[in-house]
């Protein structure tokens, strides 16, 4: 048996550093304590060791026809996609290939996928995605720039709203800093169509309708703006388009947001005073 040192491979920034332990039985994948985010690694990566010897695991390519899905060797793979971009590039040029990519496992060999085409001569690539892209979007929109607050910063926060997110499942390492925090005296707020595992150690559970969760928003606004209970000054030196905001708040009404949302009047106008008094709150 080898024991070896890696990084986890799949799509996750907390780059977790792993031991992998390598026998004639498989292999045994453990979080390093010597590095990495908290010396812990999730339950994916617990699992790769059984991705990689599963019977589900798709060893070689497959080509979709007209009669359904058929396996073919590496080599007529090869040729086929060979004679595509030779055929593409000698008809329009490099440019008319559009290449579509996103994260997914990131590993260095990644990456040769876009060292390939820039050798060929470049070809023509997406901007912006559901994913990052989507998000960076609204940072910019929202903020002027994409900025995230340090995870430490939650140990400021007294009120924590974890909002759409349920990093029991998703971000464990983000979960002892909560848990400080809880015993600092913050009130964890979880908002989700779904009691999620993360709404187990919160103090409030918000259940909202699926979708509706904009409304949510528009209706806590509401109330700040009706109780003006809003910073007046910060409004006046950073925000933009604020008199365009306004109407738009004014449409949601608690009433109209609870029968949109499911989540009752008092129960908004609870959270709408936490968030407007007794802060420093962390969206999250
Ligand atoms: S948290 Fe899990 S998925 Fe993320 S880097 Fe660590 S082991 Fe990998």
């Amino acid at each position: 048996m080898s024991t070896l040192r890696t990084v986890c491979p799949l799509n996750c920034p907390d780059c977790c550093s792993l031991l992998v332990e390598v026998s004639e039985q498989g292999i045994k994948v453990q979080g390093d304590l010597r590095a990495g985010v908290s010396g812990f690694i999730c339950a994916k990566a617990r699992a790769l060791g059984d991705s990689v010897f599963s019977s589900d695991r798709i060893l070689y390519p497959w080509l979709k026809n007209q009669s359904g899905w058929k396996q073919i060797s590496w080599e007529k793979a090869y040729d086929i996609l060979a004679e595509k971009i030779s055929q593409t590039v000698a008809r329009s040029g490099s440019q008319a290939i559009l290449h579509l990519f996103d994260s997914g496992h990131n590993g260095w060999l990644k990456n040769l996928d876009r060292r390939f085409f820039q050798a060929l001569g470049g070809v023509t690539e997406p901007r912006g995605s559901m994913c990052w892209g989507a998000g960076y979007e609204a940072q910019l929109r929202d903020f002027g720039a994409v900025y995230s607050s340090d995870w430490q910063e939650l140990l400021q926060s007294k009120l924590i709203i974890l909002w759409g997110r349920d990093p029991a499942v998703t971000n464990k390492h983000l979960i002892p800093i909560l848990r400080k925090a809880v015993e600092q005296g913050a009130q964890v707020v979880v908002i989700n169509p779904l009691q999620c595992k993360s709404a187990v150690f919160a103090q409030e559970y918000i259940r909202v309708n699926p979708g509706t969760d904009g409304v949510l928003a528009l209706g806590l606004c509401y109330i700040i703006l009706r109780e003006r209970w809003m910073n007046f000054d910060f409004v006046k030196d950073y925000v933009k388009n604020f008199g365009s905001f306004v109407p738009l708040v004014r449409e949601y009404p608690p009433e109209k947001a609870a029968e949109i949302t499911g989540v009752p009047i008092e129960v908004m106008e609870s959270l709408a005073r936490r968030i407007a008094l007794e802060g420093p709150v962390m969206f999250y």
